[in-house]
Parts: structure tokens; C-alpha cells; sequence
């Protein structure tokens, strides 16, 4: 057993600034030398990233473990194979997705061929969170590579092992001129994003994406943001109870808390709330043990900062604590805790993004389904029950990235659906074929050929109404 250290965050050295101008030009030049067009290159890339990930499993597990002092076969099974599984789904439907599609025809141009061609866009830039630092890079790295695509990426200076593992090992397996890793904060992220890119895909909070959009629309770049929101749950009395705290429980306490579609409160009608708490604590202690800072399942918050917010609001909050206990900040340990609170409880203004879960009473479905609609839309909304007319529901009377029914955060590990947010938690998806979309420019080819002249003949000057009544 490995000892359990708190992690500590070095100081940033104040070095000079470097600027990223050359790199991008680097880049640019190597994607139009055309080399990256080739479906064939592209899968071999793809491979050789699926290699990266094989070969240094241990490393990037390990490195996530100094982060977030999550468990390495969690983060093997959570991140590295969720990506070798997406890389493989990719290298099965790439031909057929980068294919020119042949479209209907008008009857103007029924001796023509209009063609979609799929375009690669150019030179992209991904911008990575900490929360899952190796997944949040290779997800959408995989899509704008297979769409023909260089890439640079900025992993996120709080997960720092694992910013550093990609910077040392992305060399040995790719040149610079096609996947370069930028590592740096504020001030490196400001530098890079003077630059032009065809493409900017990044994850992170609603303030920064502002930022972000905001330097895209310099260039007029496009971009694609993956945001977070208050992810709610309903959890309705038809339900298998017992089973929906289970599910709630591994989703709410994975990686602490802080995962993006991670539920972030519950509300439940008075007949419910007594049986859900129940089973909650049983299940947290089947999972944490009864001392849940020594297991080594439970991940720790990412930095101080982010402890003393949550705290915070813990020492502001009117809530009674249902499930909790003690708190460490050298430790970066807050244990799972369970609020019974009011709608306007201060951990109901912004995404908690930790192991925080308060619990809403509410009177009816209704009162719950209005008060998601009323708020920002969530990047995923949730609810429990057997009842398929409460189901369509949720699905028509609120808007949210997506939804899972009877469980969490599961619609993201399905390839074929898309995933984004909408409204505040985002715009854009990617995963699967949605991902090879989001960085291919869909080019309208229209090839004509000299005959068939007649069918258009109208077209020329001088127009005269007799020429109009062909048309
Ligand atoms: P973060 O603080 O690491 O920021 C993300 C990136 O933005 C980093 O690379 C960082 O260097 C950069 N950045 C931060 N401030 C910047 C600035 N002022 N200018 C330019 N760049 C800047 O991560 P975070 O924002 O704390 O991540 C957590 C959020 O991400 C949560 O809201 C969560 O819900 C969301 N999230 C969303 C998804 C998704 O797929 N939709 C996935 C994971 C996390």
C-alpha cells in the first residue's frame, strides 16, 4: 500500500514569455503540405496514440494519482480505456466517414455530381481542465486528428504531473509539426491564443470559455465549448430507490465530486428523502469503508483553492448536514456530504465540483421540472423512475446537454450519441462521428461537366419573361 501524501502545488517560476507564432506556423505548414489528408496517415496516427496510451498506462495513471490522488485502476478504467475504446471505434469507421458523400441532385443538375467533401480544417488547439487531465486531452485530440487535423494542446496547469507526462512523452511519439503539448497558465494560454487557429475546442468553466470565444472571434474561429453547469436529479417515488442512491452515489463521489456531469443536487418528494438517505450511507460506506479518508478509492480535491471554496460555502450553508464529517486542508479531504436544503441555499448558485450533494424537497414533479427549466441549462439532467410519461417529461419540459434516465452520467460513454452541452454548459459536441463532424469542414463540390448546356440556357442575359416562365 502506498503511503497517502498531500499533494503539493509548486510555484510557477516567473520565466520569459515565450511566443507560440513559430509553432503555429510550424504546424500550418506541415498540414499544408498535405500529408495529414491521407486517410491512411490518419490511422496510423490514431494507432500510435492508441500506442501511447498502452505504453504508458502506468505513467499516466501514476501522474493522476500525484494530481487527484485518484485510485491508478479507477483511472485506468475511467480515462485510458474510455479512450483506447474511442480510438478503436475511430479506426473501424474513419474510411467510411472521411469518404465523400454523393448527394441528390436538382433537376437543373441531373448531369451533374454534387459532392460533400470532408475537409480538414487546419491547425487546432484543444484546452484542457484538470478533472479527468488524461481523457479531457486524447477525447477530443482523437476526433480532430482523424479528421485530418495538427494539433496543439494546453492541458491544464492544475493537474501538473499530468500536464508534464504529456510534455515529456508526446515527443517521443509525434513530431511538433503535428501534436505539440503547450504546457502553462494564465499568461501562456493569453500568449497562444493571439495566434490564428482554424479550430479551437475547449473545456473548462462558462467565464473562461468567454475568454476563450472571445480571442477566437479575433480570427472569426470556431469553436467548440465543453462547460459544466448544476446537473440535476429526480428521483421519483416509483422508483427503485435503493438503487438510484447507488447509482447517484457513484457518480456524485467519483473523482470526489469533480466531474463535469457529476450530479450536482437531488430532489425528492418528502415519501422519498428518508429511504434514499438510508441507502446512500449504506452504499458510501459498502464503497469508502467506514473510514473513507484512508480508502483509496476516494480522490482529493485538486488544490487549496478549490478546498476553501467548498468549504466556504459549507461553513455559510443553512443546510443540515445529513451524511459528513470532518475536513482537512492539508489533506485536500472533504468526506462525502449530504445537504438537506432550500432551493436558495448557497450551494444551489453555481456548480459545486465537489463532494457536495445538497437534497431539494420538493411537492411534485412539476415544482422540480420548473425549477430546471427556470435555471441555466444543465450540461446533463437525470431522473429515476418507471414511469415513461414523467420521463417524456423531463425530456420536453427542460433543456440540458443530455440525459440519462435511472442512472448518471452514462449517455457519455455511448459513441454514437453526441456530446456537448447547450446554453451555458456549452455549444458544439464531439465523441464519434459528431467529433470527426465538429473539426471536418463539410466542402459543397459541385462537378459539371460541357453538355446539357440547354437545361440551364435561361440563366443568360438578356433576361426576358419568356426566359423567366422556363426557369
Ligand atoms: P481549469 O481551471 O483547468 O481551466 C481549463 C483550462 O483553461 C486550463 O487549461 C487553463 O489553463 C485555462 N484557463 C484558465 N483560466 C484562463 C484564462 N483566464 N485565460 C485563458 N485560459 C485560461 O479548469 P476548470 O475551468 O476549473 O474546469 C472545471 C470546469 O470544467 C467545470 O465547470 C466542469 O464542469 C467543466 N468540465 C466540463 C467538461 C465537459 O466535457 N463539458 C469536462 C470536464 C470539465
Amino acid at each position: 500500500e502506498e503511503e497517502l501524501q498531500p499533494v503539493f502545488k509548486m510555484p510557477r517560476t516567473n520565466e520569459a514569455m515565450p511566443s507560440y507564432t513559430e509553432l503555429v506556423e510550424t504546424q500550418r505548414k506541415f498540414f499544408r503540405s498535405g500529408e495529414t489528408k491521407s486517410v491512411k496517415f490518419r490511422k496510423q496516427q490514431l494507432t500510435k496514440l492508441k500506442l501511447f496510451l498502452e505504453e504508458n498506462r502506468e505513467a499516466l495513471t501514476d501522474a493522476v494519482w500525484k494530481d487527484l490522488r485518484r485510485r491508478h485502476e479507477s483511472t485506468d478504467l475511467l480515462e485510458v480505456s474510455m479512450c483506447i475504446s474511442e480510438i478503436e471505434y475511430f479506426l473501424k469507421n474513419l474510411d467510411d466517414w472521411a469518404k465523400a458523400t454523393h448527394v441528390e441532385k436538382t433537376f437543373v443538375t441531373a448531369l451533374d455530381k454534387p459532392v460533400i467533401e470532408k475537409d480538414p480544417k487546419g491547425v487546432v488547439l484543444i484546452v484542457s481542465p484538470w478533472n479527468y487531465p488524461v481523457s479531457m486531452i486524447v477525447l477530443p485530440l482523437i476526433p480532430a486528428l482523424a479528421a485530418g487535423n495538427t494539433v496543439i494542446v494546453k492541458p491544464s496547469e492544475l493537474s501538473e504531473n499530468v500536464a508534464a507526462t504529456f510534455e515529456k512523452l508526446i515527443p517521443k511519439y509525434f513530431e511538433p509539426n503535428y501534436i505539440s503539448i503547450v504546457t502553462g497558465a494564465i499568461p501562456e494560454t493569453t500568449e497562444l491564443l493571439k495566434e490564428r487557429f482554424d479550430h479551437i475546442l475547449y473545456t473548462g468553466c462558462p467565464p473562461v470559455a468567454k475568454i476563450i470565444m472571445a480571442a477566437a472571434a479575433k480570427h472569426l474561429t470556431p469553436v467548440t465549448l465543453e462547460l459544466g453547469g448544476k446537473c440535476p436529479v429526480i428521483v421519483e417515488s416509483d422508483a427503485d430507490i435503493d438503487l438510484s442512491a447507488k447509482r447517484v452515489a457513484w457518480g456524485k463521489w467519483v473523482n470526489c465530486g469533480q466531474t463535469c456531469l457529476a450530479p450536482d443536487y437531488v430532489m425528492v418528494q418528502s415519501d422519498v428523502k428518508p429511504k434514499f438517505i438510508q441507502s446512500m450511507t449504506k452504499y458510501l460506506r459498502e464503497f469508502y469503508g467506514d473510514d473513507v479518508k484512508a480508502s483509496k478509492d476516494y480522490a482529493r480535491i485538486i488544490n487549496q483553492r478549490h478546498f476553501d471554496r467548498i468549504s466556504k460555502l459549507l461553513d455559510e450553508t443553512k443546510g443540515a448536514q445529513l451524511i459528513g464529517g470532518e475536513r482537512d486542508r492539508a489533506d485536500l479531504f472533504i468526506p462525502p456530504t449530504v445537504l438537506d436544503v432550500e432551493k436558495t441555499d448557497v450551494f444551489m448558485h453555481d456548480e459545486i465540483f465537489g463532494p457536495v450533494l445538497p437534497i431539494i424537497t420538493v411537492k411534485n414533479l412539476s415544482e422540480a421540472l420548473e425549477f430546471i427549466a427556470d435555471g441555466e441549462k444543465p450540461l446533463a439532467a437525470y431522473i429515476f423512475t418507471r414511469n415513461e410519461a414523467k420521463v417524456k417529461r423531463l425530456v420536453t419540459e427542460t433543456s440540458s446537454g443530455g440525459i440519462t434516465v435511472n442512472d448518471v452520467l452514462m449517455h457519455m460513454t455511448v459513441d454514437t450519441l453526441p456530446f456537448g452541452g447547450v446554453g451555458v454548459s456549452g455549444m458544439g459536441r464531439y465523441r464519434g462521428k459528431f467529433g470527426f463532424d465538429t473539426f471536418t469542414h463539410e466542402k459543397a463540390v459541385l462537378h459539371r461537366g460541357f453538355f446539357g448546356e440547354s437545361l440551364l440556357s435561361s440563366r443568360y442575359p438578356p433576361m426576358s419573361q419568356q426566359k423567366l416562365a422556363q426557369m
